[in-house]
């Protein structure tokens, strides 16, 4: 669903062209779940948004669900955006002065829904987070844990192809961090593909295959089912 050809992405910070992400290439299956790991400024974030169509990449190809994305102008990456990706992000990005059901409803909204049919399908998502009591409320007065939920059903109300996360359970306590993984590997069992970033182990060793990056290039790419096996075959 995912093919990156050596991506670049340079950031010009005065008279200097920074490299940030230097020749990614990448291809992510249908139902997969990839964490992508790395230290801090390793370009995560940035390999993020340019596979979520937020960021160009100033060299390289990009092609999501067989739509070839390099020659699109702003409009046309955004229909392509609202139709295909649901994001999630550390810090939930609720709007604060919409309520619960409205937040659920917005990429709804982008993407031509009526009006009765988004309501339909955002209590729906709801009712299947754990929320379907709490559409009436603002992001302030719910839990963090509870937002994020929000933040998922939002993510889901498209159907989207791909779900990208950049660190979902960041700003949540563990327990809390470890209701939003299930639902996660649960969104997942059903056929969603996810990219999610991470600094968690625990979180990486759930996910089917891990990419490592560091200094803007991947450095490691394994699968969590082929290190296990290869582990068991050294301690036998
Ligand atoms: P973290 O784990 O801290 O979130 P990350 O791996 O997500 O880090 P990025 O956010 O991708 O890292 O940033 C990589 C580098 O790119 C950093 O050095 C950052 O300062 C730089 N950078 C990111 N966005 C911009 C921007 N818009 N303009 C200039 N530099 C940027
Ligand atoms: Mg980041």
């Amino acid at each position: 669903i995912i093919e990156l050809k050596d991506i670049t992405k340079t950031y010009r910070r005065g008279e200097e062209d920074l490299p940030i992400l230097r020749g990614i290439s990448l291809s992510v299956e249908e139902g997969d779940f990839v964490a992508i790991i790395g230290p801090s400024g390793s370009g995560k974030s940035t390999l993020m948004n340019t596979i979520g169509l937020l960021d160009v990449p100033s060299s390289g190809s990009y092609t999501l669900d067989g739509v070839i994305t390099e020659k699109m102008n702003d409009n046309e990456l955004a229909t392509l955006r609202n139709q295909k990706i649901g994001f999630i992000f550390q810090q939930f990005n609720l709007l604060p002065r919409l309520t619960a059901m409205e937040n659920v409803e917005l990429p709804m909204i982008y993407a031509g829904i009526p009006k009765k049919e988004r309501r339909e399908r955002a209590q729906a998502m709801l009712t299947m987070l754990g929320m379907g009591q709490r559409g009436h409320h603002k992001p302030s007065e719910l839990s963090g844990g509870q937002q994020q939920r929000v933040a998922i059903a939002r993510a889901l109300a498209i159907s989207p192809s791909l779900i990208l996360a950049d660190e979902p359970t960041g700003a949540l306590d563990s327990r809390t961090g470890e209701e939003v993984l299930e639902l996660i590997l649960q969104l997942n069992a059903q056929g969603n593909t996810i990219v999610l970033i991470t600094h968690d182990h625990h979180i990486a060793d759930n996910a089917k295959r891990v990419v490592a990056l560091r200094d803007g290039v991947i450095i490691d790419d394994y699968r969590n089912s082929e290190k296990r096996r290869q582990g068991q075959e050294v301690s036998v």
